[in-house]
C-alpha cells in the first residue's frame, strides 16, 4: 500500500486516535453498539490481552516472533511500536475494505493513523482529546497500575502527540462520553452524506429514480 490506494468511495472509513486514557476505547464500543454496520479493524498486537479481551474481537493476540515475520513477510498497512509492544493493521484489512461495501473503525495511535492516511485516500481521521491536561493525568492515574515515572512517561507522550493533532479532519473533546459518541456519529453521518460518495446513487437516482 505504497500508492494511495483508494478513491473517495461510497463505504468510509474513520480513523480515532487519543492520548492513552482519553476514553477512545470506550467511544469507539459505545459508538459501535450504535453502527452494527461499521466493521472495527482487528489489529495484531503483542501484548497479552487484558480481562474481558477476546482473542479475534478485540486483537489478534500473537507472539513478538510471528509479528515480526510477518512485518519481513509485508503483511502490514502500518505498524508501531507503543509502550513496549507491537500493534499492527494488515493488509488483508484495507483489502477487505476496499472489495467491499463495509463500512469501518480503526483505532490507532497517531503514528500509525498517519501512515495509514499516506497510504490510503479517502479515510476520516479523527482525534479525541480530553477535556483539560489535568482530567487527562488525573485517568491516566486512575486507570493505571505503574509506577508514577510511567504515569508520567506517558503524560509527556500524550502531550506530545496533542501537540502535533492540527492534520486531523475531526477532533472530539470528550466532555462526556455520550456527547463524545453522538459528535462521533454525526461525523460518521455527515462523511457518509458528502456529494462525491453518493454519485452511483445519484447515477441510479436519475437513471431508475431511486437510490437503491
Ligand atoms: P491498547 O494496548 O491500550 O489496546 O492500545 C494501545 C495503543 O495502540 C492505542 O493508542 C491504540 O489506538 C493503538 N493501536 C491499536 N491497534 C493499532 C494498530 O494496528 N496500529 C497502530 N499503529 N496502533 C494501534
Amino acid at each position: 500500500m505504497n500508492d494511495k490506494s483508494f478513491e473517495i468511495r461510497e463505504n468510509l472509513f474513520v480513523v480515532v486516535s487519543a492520548p492513552s486514557g482519553a476514553g477512545k476505547t470506550s467511544i469507539c464500543k459505545a459508538f459501535l453498539k450504535r453502527h452494527p454496520e461499521v466493521h472495527f479493524s482487528v489489529s495484531y498486537t503483542t501484548r497479552a490481552p487484558r480481562p474481558g479481551e477476546v482473542n479475534g474481537k478485540d486483537y489478534f493476540f500473537i507472539s513478538e516472533n510471528e509479528f515480526k515475520r510477518k512485518i519481513a513477510e509485508g503483511e502490514f498497512a502500518e505498524w508501531n511500536e507503543n509502550y513496549g509492544y507491537l500493534y499492527g493493521t494488515s493488509k488483508k484489512t484495507l483489502e477487505l475494505f476496499s472489495k467491499s461495501d463495509q463500512n469501518m473503525i480503526f483505532d490507532l495511535e497517531p503514528n500509525g493513523a498517519m501512515a495509514l492516511n499516506k497510504a490510503c485516500e479517502g479515510g476520516v481521521y479523527v482525534f479525541v482529546l480530553p477535556p483539560t491536561l489535568d482530567d487527562l493525568m488525573v485517568r491516566l492515574r486512575r486507570r493505571a497500575c505503574e509506577v508514577e515515572e510511567a504515569i508520567n512517561t506517558r503524560f509527556e507522550k500524550a502531550l506530545a502527540e496533542i501537540n502535533n493533532i492540527m492534520w486531523y479532519n475531526y477532533i472530539i473533546i470528550n466532555n462526556n462520553l455520550d456527547e463524545a459518541v453522538d459528535y462521533l456519529h454525526s461525523i460518521y453521518t455527515a462523511e457518509k452524506s458528502r456529494t462525491e460518495r453518493l454519485t452511483n446513487k445519484l447515477n441510479r437516482f436519475l437513471n431508475k429514480g431511486i437510490v437503491s
